[in-house]
């Protein structure tokens, strides 16, 4: 009898793009209107209780690069250039379908971004205040969201009820509960999975059922899994900074091809989105996710201590060697904030410390692995 081969079931992420595709393609027959967001302080639950799928359009392709450059400043963030390239060549499908972007006022290049995006395409803006410990501040927040659900109410002909977002909330905290089960593997001395398979276990639209359910599987499976011995000797990487987008893992791929494992991701494609979840119980849910997103540590935010808390917090949790801190090109934001992370790496976590800025393109990737090479190679003779 023949064998039948097996399956990881990894593999379903493997397959995400095409995933969600069908996802969207399906929902947008029905009518769902597909609702593009390009931001973690984006509460995709308000966008589900209307009806609609949110869905990441953020770019992690450098082949969509060049056509930005011929209307964005060449020094900018990949991500921006990227994300604006998809655009302009229309060469993401799920921009395409979308009826509708939510974009924020986060860094100043996405901001600007976004008002070339809205000559050709509808859009919402959500005005994010930056001072996360004014109270003040946090009100203003509350009534953006609030206009927000106002704005998704009238041009989707429908009501955003307190049912219909604590169903949305229950969905996400789902997620980010079965998110943070996977990504706890790695705090373990030979975890079952690398931090660049980690990095595939998300999806561009959250709360798909099918990958609910395969999240669950996936960690009953790595949890009955033997350790991995292979990882127990690699250099234990934090890597804080910018988000890792699909398509752009290259710095990931990087570190763990020579010589160290990333157990944890401080940012917004790692943990930072996941660590708290919204108040199921709150009388007020559009309140208590005011609550949940406002304090999401995103260096736009000033001043943005809980960031270094949670930086704190994951070296511990997942016994850290050492901080690699990837900033993106031209992101001035996470640049200036780098200079605190290394203070607290060196001088409190007495860690060492790697400040990685580059782009998109390959062309680096040599003198990156020179540098961390470099650096596992001190971290292993201090082992010694
Ligand atoms: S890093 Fe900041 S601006 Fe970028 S997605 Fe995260 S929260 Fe938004
Ligand atoms: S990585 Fe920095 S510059 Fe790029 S979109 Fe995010 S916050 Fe803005």
């Amino acid at each position: 009898m023949k064998k039948t081969p097996f399956i990881s079931p990894l593999a379903w992420f493997e397959e995400m793009i095409d995933h969600c595709y069908d996802y969207a393609e399906t929902a947008h027959v029905k009518g769902a209107p597909i609702v593009g967001i390009m931001c973690e302080y984006t509460p995709r639950e308000i966008i589900m209780a209307a009806g609609g799928i949110p869905v990441c359009l953020c770019g992690g392709s450098a082949q969509r690069i060049s056509s930005a450059e011929k209307h964005l400043p060449a020094n900018l963030c990949p991500l921006i250039k990227s994300t604006f390239g998809y655009h302009l060549e229309k060469a993401n499908p799920f921009l395409e379908w979308a009826d509708l972007l939510v974009a924020e006022t986060t860094c100043d290049g996405k901001k600007k971004m976004y008002e070339l995006l809205a000559e050709t395409r509808p859009m919402h803006v959500l005005e994010l205040p930056q001072k996360v410990d004014d109270p003040d501040a946090f009100e203003h927040w509350v009534c953006e969201l609030r206009k927000l659900r106002d704005f998704l109410e009238k041009r989707y002909r429908t009501r955003v009820t307190a049912a219909r977002l604590r169903r949305a909330i229950a969905t996400m905290n789902r997620e980010r509960r079965l998110r943070r089960e996977l990504a706890a593997l790695l705090q373990a001395d030979a975890p079952p999975l690398t931090g660049r398979q980690l990095l595939d276990l998300k999806s561009i639209i959250s709360g798909i059922p099918a990958d609910l359910e395969q999240y669950g599987m996936i960690l009953k499976w790595l949890r009955s899994r033997p350790e991995s011995p292979a990882l127990r000797s690699r250099v234990r990487v934090l890597l804080t900074g910018v988000p890792v987008v699909h398509g752009a893992e290259r710095v990931v791929d990087l570190i763990e091809k020579h010589g160290g494992l990333v157990v944890a991701m401080e940012n917004c494609t790692g943990l930072r989105p996941l660590v708290d979840d919204v108040d199921p119980r709150a009388s007020d849910p559009l309140r208590a996710l005011a609550q949940k997103y406002f304090h999401l540590p995103c260096s736009v935010m000033t001043p943005n201590r809980r960031r270094l808390d949670l930086i704190r917090r994951l070296a511990a949790d997942y016994r850290a060697d050492c901080v690699v801190d990837l900033i993106w090109q031209a992101c001035l934001t996470y640049d200036v904030e780098s200079a605190r992370v290394k203070r607290l790496a060196e001088e409190e976590l007495k860690l060492p410390f790697l400040r990685i800025e580059t782009d998109y393109s390959p062309s680096d990737s040599a003198r990156l692995v020179v540098r961390l090479e470099a650096l596992f190679e001190t971290i292993r003779r201090s082992r010694r």
